[in-house]
């Protein structure tokens, strides 16, 4: 095989054996658990899993979605995690190359998926990762040349700033929160990452999402549908989309209006 397919081929088992670490972030960060022990076990008969029933999606095929020993459903969110993230690193591998710009790009995205699952089950943004995350990305754009560093601390300073001044405002005029302290420092991570105009970019796809999601759960649900929908996963998939599309999105704007 050419040196290239093997290692598209790799950048696929790796993305799905770091998704497999991702759903012990998953589980354990919002308990507070440490993510390196204990090892994999069963949450409902707690017998510790083999290695060989360890192996990121193959393993949840052979056990068809059961746990050996106690026969109970294993969480579909395992493969899917594993899917998604082994999907991730090869999509990125594919735009970016054998280069350090995947790697940044594919801890950027493993952050953004374990922040969307967290924030779909328990409506929070853990600051373990969003904090972290914004010094990983400022230092990355000092000693890599992925964006500049002003683009970089431009990103966090707009992030940050700009959702702060909007959860302000929403929390003024509605009296009650509306956007998390959560958030605000998702986005300035993003910025980090991707620079000041990925924020803005990151702003309006990710509003534009989360209203029609919105509007479509509304409709369906009745109106007095009282469960806050979370922003992070809108605000994660925005990012995304101008990861991969930003320059496209914004040479397309840019055309429709001279
Ligand atoms: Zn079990």
């Amino acid at each position: 095989m050419e040196l290239l397919g093997m290692l598209t081929l790799i950048s696929i088992v790796f993305g799905a054996l770091v998704g497999s670490f991702l759903n012990v972030c998953i589980v354990r960060l919002p308990k507070e658990e440490s993510i390196i022990t204990p090892g994999s076990h069963c949450p409902h008969c707690k017998k510790a899993i083999k290695f060989y029933d360890n192996v990121p999606l193959v393993s949840y095929l052979l056990l068809r979605g059961k746990c050996r020993y106690c026969k109970k459903t294993i969480s579909f969110q395992y493969p899917l995690v594993e899917g998604i993230t082994a999907l991730s690193s090869l999509f990125l591998f594919m735009r970016f190359g054998p280069s350090l710009s995947y790697l940044i790009y594919f801890v950027f995205v493993a952050a953004l998926i374990v922040i969307t699952v967290i924030d779909l089950y328990h409506q929070i943004i853990p600051d373990v990762i969003s904090l972290p995350g914004i010094g990983v990305g400022l230092l990355a754009s000092l000693i890599f040349s992925h964006i500049a560093f002003l683009d970089s601390l431009i990103g966090v300073l707009l992030g940050g700033g700009s959702l702060f001044l909007v959860a302000t405002l929403y929390q003024w005029f509605f009296k009650r929160e509306g956007m998390g302290g959560g958030d605000v420092k998702l986005l300035a991570m993003i910025g980090a990452f991707l620079g000041w105009k990925a924020v803005i970019l990151t702003i309006l796809l990710s509003s534009l999402i989360g209203s029609i999601i919105g509007i479509i759960i509304m409709v369906l649900k009745g109106k007095d549908f009282k469960y806050a929908i979370p922003f992070g996963p809108f605000l994660s998939l925005g990012a995304v989309i101008a990861l991969f599309f930003g320059n496209h999105l914004i040479n397309w704007y840019l055309y429709i209006n001279r």
